[in-house]
């Protein structure tokens, strides 16, 4: 096999609360993330040696710093497979918005790898693998939606939501998630609501569900990015319920009725000059799936 082409998806946080800081500085979190069709594409061909990234958007690093290329590092050193691999990257989930597209990229390229040099590691190894990367990559091995602990690394799969329309905005401004920590001052918080959230997605009761939608880092992005909190109202006028700031923002997410209703909103929001798109939670993660 010489070229695999992997579709990477974003995520967004249905909710998430910080149950507090632990010693190694990384903050303790309880999240029900749930996948959508929002994705990038990842293209990897098989070289003799060296890592190369291609990538169009100026926000993404294009050497090593990128997380694709960090990725493909880790891989490569840990099989002790003696070649490369060139990553082409096509970005459209916003960058630095909280929808995870960086963590995707590096889950995808471990992925994709893994079939390219036809390594046979099952998802578990590659899961642990990811979380040497970061605290998000973990999750996007999940089949479609997770529960969440730690400070990111603790997975557990949960049943898909049966798909639910969404639109997805952004303000077209990158916010550092070590920022809003750093903003966020903690009351006494639990996860209790977590797990009962939890229990109504296993059970299947997603519109009771939605109703719990929550983020702890919302009122801190909303207060220091007045943008966001003005879309975050828009969205709300035009029908979407509930809406949430997606992680640390600035992405919001607003779950819509129908098909008809999530286009006529983006479009309205694209209109007016927003990166707004209709599209749906995912059942399954297409890099799951990955044709050989
Ligand atoms: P985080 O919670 O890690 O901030 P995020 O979803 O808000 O995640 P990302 O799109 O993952 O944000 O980008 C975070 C940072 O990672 C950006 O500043 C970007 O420069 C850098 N980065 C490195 N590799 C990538 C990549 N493949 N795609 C996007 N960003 C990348």
């Amino acid at each position: 096999m010489k070229q695999v082409t992997l579709t990477s998806p974003s995520k967004i946080n249905l909710f998430l609360e910080v149950l507090g800081r632990r010693d190694d500085g990384y903050h303790e979190i309880c999240s029900i993330v749930a996948l959508t069709e929002l994705c990038d594409t990842i293209i990897l061909e098989r070289r003799t040696s060296g890592i190369t990234i291609r990538v169009r958007d100026p926000k993404v690093p294009s050497g090593p710093d990128n997380l694709c290329h960090r990725a493909a590092d880790l891989l490569l050193r840990h099989s002790g497979i003696h070649g490369g691999v060139s990553i082409r990257i096509e970005k459209h989930i916003p960058v630095a918005g909280g929808m995870g597209g960086g963590s995707s990229n590096a889950a995808a390229t471990l992925w994709g790898l893994n079939l390219l040099y036809d390594l046979g590691w099952p998802r578990e190894e590659l899961t642990s693998l990811g979380s040497e990367l970061g605290s998000d990559v973990p999750l996007f091995f999940c089949r479609g939606a997770a529960f969440i602990r730690g400070r990111g690394e603790r997975v557990e799969e949960l049943a898909a939501l049966t798909p639910r329309w969404l639109v997805i905005a952004n303000p077209g401004m990158e916010i550092s998630t070590a920022s809003v920590y750093r903003r966020l001052r903690l009351p006494l918080t639990s996860e209790k609501a977590g797990f009962t959230m939890r229990g109504l997605v296993e059970s299947g009761q997603v519109e009771a569900a939605l109703s719990h939608c929550f983020n702890r880092l919302e009122d801190v992005v909303l207060e220091a990015y007045p943008p966001v909190a003005n879309l975050k109202q828009r969205l709300l006028l035009l029908g979407a319920s509930p809406v949430l700031v997606s992680g640390s923002g600035p992405t919001v997410f607003g779950v819509m009725r129908e098909a008809k209703a999530a286009k006529r909103v983006a479009s309205s929001l694209v209109e007016s000059g927003i990166a707004a798109v209709a599209c749906r939670t995912l059942e399954k993660n297409p890099l799951l799936t990955t044709e050989r």
